[in-house]
């Protein structure tokens, strides 16, 4: 029987994704429809979904058996009352391996003040020497698939790194804290905040004034999760008053950032836009067909969406 997929994600990725798809139904032994045009509703098994897809109402997919996004995030689909299948997001080496890298870089710019380096070049031997990574306390917000790889990749690098996530972890090499006084506990040490949180009801403003105020004098917030984590008014407070050394932010609550919005010409904000990492479609190509494998054979799917928490 031949299971008929959607590509419900964009006519240029659907250039990017077609041919990794195809052979991956291929090795997998899929016999397979897949296809970016909309067709019957009534026929369609699967959608491999972006959450800027035309497709909202999912009522009319009577035969779905999953949506699978190519996004990591799903705060934009998880509240969908009309998607009542499972709902996949996308966990994908490609993505991780980029995310380690973007975090681990903009976390060694700050270390070792690389900006000092660059904007002294004036003929003045004024030594700076930065301490050892050991001596440096990093905290990471968020230690699910991203924030632990990247955590245990500065671990790795000899930083003293903190993690706090919703439930306990218990990740080799980091001191893992949960709930509030976790939270309290993870701001107080550190000059270098990673934020890699979904966006839910429970982490939306999360770095509120309150909280910034918590961080040691100077920190450094680096924002790969998503713009809303942040106050923005309390963060540029902070900034203004020193509390906050630097903010290197990539995520936003209005994306693209408007031109007139103050980050831009903040002198100790960097804004990248929205590039900390990306999908890999080779690999999350992989990734969507063997849930679609998983589904045909009757095996749960992996990367489930807990609806109830919102990630
Ligand atoms: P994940 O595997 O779902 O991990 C989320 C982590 O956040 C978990 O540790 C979770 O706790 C914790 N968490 C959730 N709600 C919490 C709360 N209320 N209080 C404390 N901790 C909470 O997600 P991921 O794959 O690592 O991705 C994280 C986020 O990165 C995504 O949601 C997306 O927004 C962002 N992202 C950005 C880019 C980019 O290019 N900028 C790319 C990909 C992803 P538990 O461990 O207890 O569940």
């Amino acid at each position: 029987m031949t299971t008929n997929i959607l590509f419900a994600a964009g006519p240029e990725a659907w250039d990017d994704y077609e041919p990794h798809l195809r052979h991956w139904l291929a090795e997998a032994g899929i016999t397979a429809e897949i296809s970016p045009e909309a067709g019957p509703p009534e026929t369609i098994d699967y959608i491999v979904y972006s959450p800027s897809s035309d497709v909202q109402d999912f009522t009319p997919f009577t035969r779905l058996k999953a949506v699978l996004n190519l996004w990591a995030g799903v705060e934009t689909i998880v509240g969908n009352q009309t998607l009542t299948v499972p709902l996949a997001r996308m966990v994908d080496t490609g993505l991780t391996e980029g995310m380690v890298e973007w975090v681990v870089g903009h976390t060694l710019r700050h270390h070792l003040n690389i900006d000092h380096a660059l904007t002294h070049q004036s003929g003045d031997w004024v030594r700076h020497v930065p301490p050892l990574a050991r001596h440096r306390n990093v905290t990471v917000l968020g230690l699910g698939e991203l924030g632990a790889a990247c955590a245990q990749a500065l671990a790795g690098l000899n930083f003293r790194v903190t993690g706090w996530s919703r439930s306990q972890r218990d990740v080799s090499g980091i001191t893992c804290l949960s709930g509030p006084q976790g939270l309290e506990q993870a701001l107080a040490s550190a000059e270098i905040l990673i934020l890699l949180l979904p966006l839910t009801a429970g982490t939306d403003s999360l770095l509120n004034a309150a909280h910034l105020a918590q961080l040691p004098a100077g920190a450094v917030i680096i924002n790969p999760g998503r713009g809303p984590l942040i106050d923005d008014a309390a963060l540029l407070a902070a900034l203004d008053t020193g509390q906050v050394g630097h903010a290197t932010l990539d995520v936003f609550r209005v994306e693209p950032l408007p031109p007139e919005h103050p980050f831009w010409a903040h002198p100790h904000v960097t804004v990248t836009p929205h590039i900390a990492s990306e999908t890999r479609t080779e690999t999350a190509a992989q990734v969507i067909v063997d849930n679609i494998r998983r589904g045909e054979s009757g095996a749960p799917y992996l990367h489930v969406v807990d609806r109830g928490q919102g990630y």
